[in-house]
């Protein structure tokens, strides 16, 4: 018996999101049908209802798209940043005005929960292109004394976790710095994209400026590989990105890998614990846990241990899982079947290797892939479900006595993505931060996004940063 209280359901409505039955690719300007005539399904992970039938891209698409983007350089990389800044601004400004039907698209084919595709996902994309509009006409304060380039075509692949948002992070500086694209989203989440296509159009976006190509993984292979880009941004796992980085090694393509994360949130004994729950929660229960820098590793000191997982198993049972598009629900549905395998694999893992699992007693719906909230304990930094990304909302806590101690353990894995630390003393905040070897170090607090700051990771977290000033760097060549 779930303790949450009963709420009348309040789903959005989907009348403002017009899906149609099949998709074209947008290059150069128009929607054009694919070539090998191929087309795959893409549909809605909370209900397995198909959606749309999504156009598969092969080679000839792919020569088509970049050979569109070339042509479209010429003149764009020519305009000057206030015109650039200009059509920038007006797709942050249709963002807006079509937000609704953004949020409702990316729930329904992603399973994020309304509030957060409202809330989160939508304003912080049309932020992205608000703030690098501002930047478009002011690259020579950005790299003072140096004489300012962009690079030319920009391959840029993107994950499903956050399909709209990891868009604008890709296509917002591309633009700004007067570089034309090549985007391909996730196969399980091309809605937005497609509709940020129409975006395009609408805001009069010169043609070729920006092409949007769907398909599978092999359809980003040849997309980065294809001689005519010179610039490739990747999201997604690190085995991917390690695959593109062989694929495109010697070939003097620019590259930027944000990759996987193994994220530690560090709980002291004198943090505010009820605050350090909400920012737990947060940190690994937002979007179902499909998130790149969530905060997967719980390190509590062991004088409070006790009590906060005692208060964290009570917050679980107030979590409402169920319909994305219900206004109340926190936990929506899993990305994708093969996604839903992976966290179950994990999950047995840590059960097979001796760590105590917890799970919030909610009902699942019947149909769609879902997952209740779960927390192991008694977890040991060899298990794997320490070393690896589960990329769902499955929390492992782990304990230690001294900061030092703290330190040693957030820092032992392969990634650097990003850690929280929970302390009201904020000699001790710095103290950790400086030790810490992650991109994002957030202080009593977790998952907050900023287009003005820099994210982005080590290790096999990946390179380069998106955001702020540092973003603009891998999309410039500098004089
Ligand atoms: P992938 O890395 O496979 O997918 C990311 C993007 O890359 C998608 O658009 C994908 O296309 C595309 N892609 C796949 N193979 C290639 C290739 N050889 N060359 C170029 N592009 C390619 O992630 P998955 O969806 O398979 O998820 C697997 C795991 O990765 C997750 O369980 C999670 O741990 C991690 N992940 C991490 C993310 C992050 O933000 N750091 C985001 C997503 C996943 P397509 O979708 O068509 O396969």
């Amino acid at each position: 018996m779930s303790s949450a209280w009963d709420y009348s359901p309040a789903p959005e409505s989907t009348d403002m999101v017009d899906i149609r039955g099949d998709y074209g690719l947008f290059i150069d300007g128009t929607w054009s049908e694919p070539a090998s005539g191929e087309y795959m399904k893409t549909i809605n992970p909370a209900t397995e209802e198909v959606l749309a039938a999504i156009p598969v891209a092969d080679e000839t698409d792919i020569d088509r798209a970049v050979a569109a983007a070339s042509k479209a350089f010429k003149k764009w990389s020519k305009l000057p940043g206030s015109e650039r800044a200009r059509f920038i601004f007006r797709i942050a400004r249709v963002i807006q005005e079509r937000s609704r039907e953004l949020a409702v698209l990316e729930t329904m084919n992603g399973g994020k929960p309304i509030k957060e595709s409202r809330d989160l996902d939508v304003p912080l994309a049309a932020a992205h292109f608000f703030y690098h509009a501002g930047w478009a006409d002011k690259l020579e304060y950005a790299f003072p004394a140096r004489k300012v380039e962009p690079l030319g075509v920009a391959a840029q692949i993107i994950p499903w976790n956050f399909p709209l948002l990891m868009l604008a992070w890709k296509i917002a500086p591309a633009l700004a710095t007067g570089n034309t694209v090549v985007l391909k989203p996730a196969e399980t989440t091309p809605l937005t994209a497609l509709t940020f296509a129409s975006i395009c159009e609408q805001v009069g976006l010169p043609p070729g400026v920006v092409n949007i190509v769907t398909g599978a993984g092999a359809t980003g292979a040849m997309l980065v590989r294809h001689p005519d880009v010179q610039k490739v941004a990747f999201t997604g796992s690190t085995e991917v990105g390690k695959e593109i980085q062989r694929a495109i090694a010697g070939s003097g393509k620019r590259l930027t890998l944000e990759l996987g994360g193994k994220a530690a949130n560090i709980v002291f004994d004198d943090a505010p614990l009820d605050q350090a729950i909400e920012g737990i929660v947060n940190g690994i229960f937002f979007n179902q846990g499909h998130v790149c820098c969530a905060g997967s590793r719980l390190l509590v000191q062991e004088g409070v241990f006790d009590a906060l997982i005692a208060k964290l198993k009570h917050r679980l049972g107030t979590l409402r899982l169920g319909d994305p598009l219900d206004k109340n629900t926190d936990i929506g549905a899993i990305n994708s079947r093969q996604q839903l395998d992976k966290i179950k694999e994990l999950v047995g893992a840590g059960i097979d290797e001796g760590a105590e699992l917890y799970q919030a007693d909610c009902p699942l719906p019947e149909r769609g892939f879902w997952f209740p909230p779960t927390v192991f304990t008694g977890v040991s930094q060899s298990h794997r479900i320490a070393r690896e990304e589960i990329f769902g909302p499955v929390l492992s806590v782990l304990t230690f006595r001294t900061p030092e101690e703290a330190v040693e353990k957030a820092n032992n894995t392969p990634f650097g993505l990003s850690a929280g630390v929970w302390t009201e003393k904020g000699s001790r905040i710095l103290w950790m931060a400086d030790r810490l070897k992650a991109g994002v170090v957030w202080a009593n607090t977790f998952n907050r996004f900023d287009p003005a700051s820099p994210f982005g990771g080590y290790k096999e977290s990946g390179f380069g940063r998106e955001g702020g000033r540092h973003g603009l760097e891998p999309y410039v060549r500098l004089g």
